[in-house]
């Protein structure tokens, strides 16, 4: 069976989201497409785009909106991303929601549910911390964390609104083990008439 499903995972750095939203996208059998991975990976492989963004990531900035919509438009127009996607960290404030908005529109498509996990700051902060401390994430120090909870509350939570008004947020408590947040998510979603396929 095929399921068709696009979905975003929202939630402040260090909820989790990456490692859902892996788990969530491979029960729809869909591809995760996250913009912070996209910048990763090319900082690593040492592209152009990756010399461009490296200090904005190591900051906590965002990257500009034009150059990371671009990216995602060009991720979304691949094959695998035509029945389906779950979105990780993008769009991150209201001018890429447009952005999105508008590319999916073109596409006769909208997003189907936005997930969103929920977590306490202090628990994020907590978690990040560990986050560095074992795996040595470049932009992972205290300052560049607080700066990023910052930006995520001042300019992401408010897309929360938007998509609020056309009634597609699941608001999933974010706190507990992988399968049970997970299965939160699942049924959130289940709700909503978007079956797992997998
Ligand atoms: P993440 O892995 O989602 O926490 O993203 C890591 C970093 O990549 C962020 O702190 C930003 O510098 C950059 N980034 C990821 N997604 C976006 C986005 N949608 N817009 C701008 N910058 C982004």
């Amino acid at each position: 069976m095929t399921a068709s499903a696009r979905l975003l995972i929202v939630g402040p750095q260090g909820s989790g989201k990456g490692t859902q939203g892996v788990r969530v996208a491979a029960a729809f059998d869909v591809p995760v497409v996250s913009t912070g991975d996209i910048f990763r990976a090319n900082i690593k492989g040492g592209t152009e785009l990756g010399a461009k963004v490296t200090e904005i990531l190591d900051r906590g900035d965002l990257v500009p909106d034009e150059l990371t919509s671009e990216i995602v438009r060009d991720r979304l127009a691949q094959d695998d991303a035509a029945s389906g996607f779950l979105l990780d960290g993008y769009p991150r404030n209201a001018v890429q929601v447009g952005h999105l908005d508008e590319f999916l529109a073109g596409r006769g498509e909208a997003l189907d549910a936005v997930i969103l996990l929920d977590v306490p700051r202090e628990e994020s902060m907590s978690r990040l911390k560990l986050r560095a401390s074992e795996q040595g994430r470049s932009d992972d120090t205290e300052e560049a964390i607080a700066h990023r909870l910052d930006i995520y509350e001042n300019e992401t939570a408010p897309i929360l609104e938007v998509y609020g008004e056309r009634g597609i947020v699941d608001r999933i408590d974010g706190v507990g083990s992988l399968d049970e947040i997970f299965g939160r998510i699942v049924a959130a979603l289940g709700a909503r008439g978007l079956n797992a396929s997998v």
